[in-house]
């Protein structure tokens, strides 16, 4: 069998150091071993994520990072803004409506981002708005929201700005105590180049004190448990082991690599994927497109849900389709985590093979070509 390449925006490619790292005898965790290694995971989390702040680490996918965020910070009843154009802005509003806050919804068409304006202007409609929510890469459309901009209005305002940089963090800039932003969650199956299973979330102090005063129901996610053990290098549960002993190796790669590299190599590749399929005479689906995910519109009498299965099932690429609305009208590429040069060029050809044979007519060689050329710039 021939290796798999993902070129999705998650799960993504796992490095060999890492995968190897989860075939070693599981350690106890109530040990000073373990606990070596939570402490430096735990310090250069904190480099990626860019704060002076702690990273927690929970044992979840995203989205239980994401739950934690709410009820966290918020107590029943509580006034909060969320931000939906797309399947992620959609789980907050979920999650909002699942713990009965009274809701304040930004609906914002998919194919581009939420300006800092229109979250301006909701502020001011609702001073008495606690938490605004909100996505750095949405990644069922392939936005990249202006979270700098946002901060800066939400920094002078009583709200909590938390983001959902599940995709975005370690891929495109994110400077969390810089910018000001008051939260930032994330997961490791994204930019982290890991398994899935762990969610992270960090609070600057500003919401940590919104922590301390806040009643919606919790356990398993309660954060207060969560920062007292953290402060002594472990977890109130069981953590997931595992991938925490891979988290340190991905995490060492991504400190040498240096973060701005790491931005820039995301960058590159993600122009190199732009240029190939434009060259081919396809279009981009977002206006705020962004360096996390590329959403490619499915050019005209081609069954988008085609694409992604040939692609997967013949030439063992898999990209992503559409979600939602979107199903089967884009197709998203991602040069997320652990992808390099010819992973992308491998990536074109393989939406050449895949179109020609689904009767797209284009110049053959035309959108490697292109990203070849990109590629050495
Ligand atoms: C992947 C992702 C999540 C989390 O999804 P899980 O499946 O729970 O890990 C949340 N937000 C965004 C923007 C994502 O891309």
């Amino acid at each position: 069998m021939r290796k798999p390449v993902l070129l999705t925006p998650g799960p993504t490619q796992v490095p060999e150091e890492v995968l190897a790292s989860a075939s070693l005898p599981i350690m106890h965790h109530r040990t000073p071993q373990f606990e070596a290694i939570f402490e430096e995971a735990a310090e250069n989390l904190k480099y990626i994520f860019q704060t002076e702040n702690p990273v927690i680490m929970l044992t979840s996918s995203g989205t239980g990072a994401l739950e934690s965020s709410v009820i966290n910070l918020c107590s029943p009843g509580d006034k909060v803004i969320a931000v939906n154009g797309g399947k992620f802005g959609e789980r907050w509003i979920e999650l909002c409506k699942a713990f009965h806050l009274d809701l304040v919804e930004i609906s914002i068409p998919w194919h581009r981002t939420v300006k800092p304006e229109e979250i301006e202007k909701a502020l001011k409609e609702n001073p008495d708005a606690k938490v605004v929510f909100t996505t750095l890469s949405e990644t069922s459309s392939g936005g990249v929201t202006d979270i700098e901009s946002i901060a800066k209005i939400t920094r002078t305002s009583p709200a909590l700005l938390v983001v959902d940089a599940v995709s975005g963090l370690g891929v495109t800039p994110l400077y969390t105590d810089k910018w000001g932003v008051d939260v930032v969650v994330s997961g490791s199956q994204k930019g982290f180049m890991l398994p899935p299973g762990l969610g992270f979330i960090t609070m600057n102090e500003r919401a940590q004190k919104a922590m301390e005063s806040s009643t919606l129901p919790k356990y398993y996610f309660d954060l207060k448990k969560a920062y007292k053990n953290h402060a002594k290098n472990t977890t109130p549960w069981t953590p997931a082991i595992s991938i925490i002993v891979q988290l340190n190796i991905a995490l060492r790669m991504m400190k040498e690599e240096g973060i701005e590299n790491i931005f820039t190599r995301h960058h590159k590749l993600s122009e190199a994927i732009r240029e190939g399929v434009k060259a081919l005479g396809l279009t981009l689906y977002n206006e705020d497109t962004g360096d996390c995910c590329i959403a490619v519109n499915v050019p005209d009498g081609v069954d988008g849900g085609k694409i992604v299965k040939l692609a997967r099932d013949k030439y063992q690429v898999t990209f992503a389709g559409g979600q939602g609305d979107l199903k089967g009208k884009i197709f998203r590429i991602s040069a997320m985590g652990n992808v390099g040069p010819n992973d992308v060029i491998l990536g074109l050809a393989t939406i050449e093979r895949t179109l020609a044979e689904l009767g797209y007519s284009f110049e053959k060689g035309k959108g490697i070509s292109a990203a070849i050329c990109s590629l050495s710039k």
